[in-house]
């Protein structure tokens, strides 16, 4: 089994995370036995969020009785101090734990630091100090701001979107993180659902030995696929350099990653779908979504007020209301 140091945190975890946003969609039961055949089968790393609805009090609900033998991350949106204890004592109590071992400040328009007038580093410092957390870690969409969270050798792991797509500013990134022994969690490593195999997504990553990617699960075939790889680790084979040479000349240029921190929207679009609509329908099979439901939704696009809200909090500076227009038009070429 393939096992990946997380920069210099003493975490030493199996290569395969466990990325627990879409276990919100699943019941609790379900949640459990999804979680507990990971456990079994040797995934030992867990991420979640304060802002992933249940996704905490599920994994608490699963792995209270091996919290020793996991890893378990999670993250704060807060943006002032008294949200940063509020939120770190509600995940405590979810996850039914006294500790998290990673504590990340998610995706912020900022780099927290001391001094900054926010006092949010300072509560990581003093949660640190407590036993609350053992590490400070970051993740963000923002290149810019990933860089200077590394180079400010204040954060002992970054988690940042990283998949084959990646550009090669991207990938001096993860170099930066090794030379700096920060950690590195690789999100979004199936890019958000546009990349659809699976073996080429973990044989890239898997080059880098200093990355530990977390796979959002929500069924049982998809971790058993990620399962599968402990004994049969995929590799930079021919057919699998072929396929992602293709899909990069595919996905080049500018496209939506479906990240969805461009929501709220206030006219209700569903924009992480809508503004990459063309691709999903080249990708996986249209009829999923020539359905009522999505003509309505699509069709929503229509609605849009410009109010600018989903541009200006784009990560990947995109002219949102635009990409939903063009989608829109290949949407009704389809229909
Ligand atoms: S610009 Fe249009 S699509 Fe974007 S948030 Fe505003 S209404 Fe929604
Ligand atoms: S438009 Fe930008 S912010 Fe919205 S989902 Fe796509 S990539 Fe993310």
């Amino acid at each position: 089994m393939n096992k990946v140091h997380l920069g210099n945190t003493g975490i030493y975890v199996n290569k395969n995370g466990f990325g627990a946003l879409p276990i919100q969609r699943i019941t609790r039961e379900e949640a459990k036995s999804l979680l507990l055949k990971a456990y079994d089968n040797g995934v030992d790393f867990f991420d979640t969020a304060r802002m992933y609805s249940d996704s905490e009090e599920k994994i608490g609900y699963a792995l209270e009785g091996f919290r020793q033998n996991i890893y378990i991350a999670t993250k704060t949106t807060a943006r002032d101090t008294e949200s940063f204890w509020t939120d770190l004592k509600q995940s405590l109590e979810s996850l039914k734990t006294g500790y998290v071992d990673l504590y990340q400040f998610h995706n912020p328009s900022f780099c927290p630091k001391p001094g900054d007038g926010t006092g949010l580093y300072e509560a990581m410092v003093e949660a640190k100090e407590k036993g609350l957390i053992r590490h400070i870690g970051i993740t963000n969409h923002r290149l810019h701001l990933a860089f200077e969270a590394v180079e400010s050798g204040l954060y002992e792991v970054l988690q940042f979107p990283f998949s084959y797509l990646a550009n090669d500013e991207e990938k001096k990134l993860v170099n930066l993180c090794k030379n700096r022994q920060v950690g590195f969690i690789a999100m979004k490593a199936l890019s958000g659902g546009l990349i659809t195999n699976a073996k080429a997504a973990y044989a890239f990553v898997n080059q880098f030995d200093n990355v530990l990617p977390i796979w959002g699960i929500q069924k049982e075939s998809e971790l058993d696929e990620f399962i599968s790889y402990h004994h049969d680790e995929p590799g930079m084979k021919d057919d699998i350099m072929a396929l992602i040479d293709k899909d990069l000349k595919e996905l080049s240029g500018e496209f939506c990653r479906g990240c969805g921190y461009c929501l709220p929207c206030p006219v209700n679009i569903d924009i992480p779908t809508s503004a990459r609509m063309g691709l999903m329908l080249r990708r996986a099979p249209s009829s999923n979504f020539m359905t009522d439901e999505w003509k309505e939704k699509m069709n929503r696009v229509e609605d849009c007020i410009e109010c600018g809200h989903c541009k200006d909090n784009c990560p990947y500076d995109l002219d949102t209301p635009k990409l939903l227009r063009e989608n829109l038009q290949v949407y009704k070429t389809y229909l």
